[in-house]
Order: C-alpha cells, then structure tokens, then sequence
C-alpha cells in the first residue's frame, strides 16, 4: 500500500485553492454586504433630509399663511378662524369655520408668480381674505347668492383687505388669470374677479397701520 503523496499534494493545493476562491467570494460578499448597506443608509439619510426639508417648507408656509390670516381678521374686525393646510383641498376653501389651504397648491403657485415678499403677501393675502369673506357673507341661513355673486364679493373684500395692508393687487390680480382662466358654473371669468377685487382696492381707504408693513414680516421660500 503506498500514498499517492503526489495526489494528496495535489488535494491539499486543491483545499488551499477552493479555500481561498471561497474566502475571497466571502470577502466579496462581506464587502459588497457593507457596500449595499452603506448605500441604503445614504439613500435613508437623504430621504430623511428631503422629508424635513418638506416638512421645513410646510411649516414656513402655514406660519406665513397665518400671519396673513389674522392680519386679514383685524381688518375685517372678527377673530382670526383656525387654518388648516391640507391636500384634501385641491386650492383653498372655507366650511364657515375654518380656513382650508393646500400647502402643495400655494407653494407652486408662489413659486410661479412671485420672485419677492410683496408678491407673496399679495397673493396670500388675496387667498385667505377671499376665504374669510365667503366665511363672513356665504354661511348665513337663507343666503341663496349665486355662486358668481359670491365669488365677486370674496374678489371684492380681498382687494379691500389688500388695499388695507398696503399691499399691491396685481400679484394676485395675475394668480387670478391662472386660477380662473375659464368660466365655471361656480367661479366667473377673471377679467371679472380681477374688476371686483379692484373695486374693493379702490374702495378701501387704507388706514396708518404702524408695523404692517410686509417688509418686517417673515416670508415662505418662494424663488
Ligand atoms: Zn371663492
């Protein structure tokens, strides 16, 4: 009986050889393995940045809106209502309570129309002081306007409550165009809403309101 020594030396190289394609495939694996959860942390670590970004965003709008909000109350005289922002709104609307605003609507809108401050206090201001009118005029028993009436008349308080902050109206007067580029049973043309919210620009007298000038507020991102 002899050894094949020759063959055993050959099985051994053998061992030694799989052993090492097998410890380099584990390294390869153990590398890749930290590789990939590295790269999965990075993505969970901007994901995470994107959302408190977003979150950031939402609520420099919501304290902007706010603002504007109980500026608008005080002029019209009555509490500031509860604002709510919510996708669940396509624009902005009112129930007779509160204020409802799509933060994802208002932050394209400001990102389209307005390059500074006024622009977006304008355009703010249009919105939620043409909310609070229809939550002045349209909640009322028995009040059967038609819908164009109301319309007209929320135009015509926002352009009053525009003047009173010394703000301009074109900024909004040009989110008008957008938003109402075509007639609906419920909202009328633009060329309307922008002759009413004038109106109220022009009927308004606008009183000495020391420390209401936009230039002392804070303001959302909208470049
Ligand atoms: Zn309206």
């Amino acid at each position: 009986m002899s050894h094949c020594g020759d063959d055993d030396g050959g099985f051994d190289s053998l061992i030694k050889f799989l052993g090492a394609v097998g410890a380099g495939y584990l390294g390869y694996r153990i590398f890749k393995h930290i590789d990939d959860q590295r790269r999965l942390e990075a993505e969970a670590i901007e994901q995470a940045r994107v959302a408190a970004e977003h979150a950031a965003q939402v609520e420099r709008i919501k304290h902007f809106a706010e603002t504007l909000l109980m500026r608008a109350a005080a002029v019209l005289f009555i509490p500031p209502p509860a604002l709510i922002l919510t996708i669940d709104t396509p624009t902005a609307a009112t129930d007779g309570n509160a204020i409802f605003v799509n933060p994802v609507w208002l932050q394209i809108l400001l990102n389209t129309h307005c390059n500074d401050k006024l622009c977006a206090y304008s355009v703010v201001l249009g919105i939620v002081a043409h909310e609070l009118a229809h939550r002045i005029y349209d909640f009322n028993p028995g009040s059967g306007d038609h819908p164009h009436t109301r319309e007209l008349r929320a135009d015509y308080v926002a352009g009053q409550v525009i003047r009173a902050l010394q703000v301009p109206e074109a900024h909004f007067a040009k989110v008008l165009v957008e938003i109402s580029s075509v007639e609906t049973e419920t909202h009328p043309l633009y060329s309307e809403r922008i002759r009413a919210l004038r109106r109220g620009y022009e009927d308004a007298i606008p009183p000495p309101m020391p420390g209401a000038h936009p230039a002392h507020e804070p303001s959302p991102r909208a470049t």
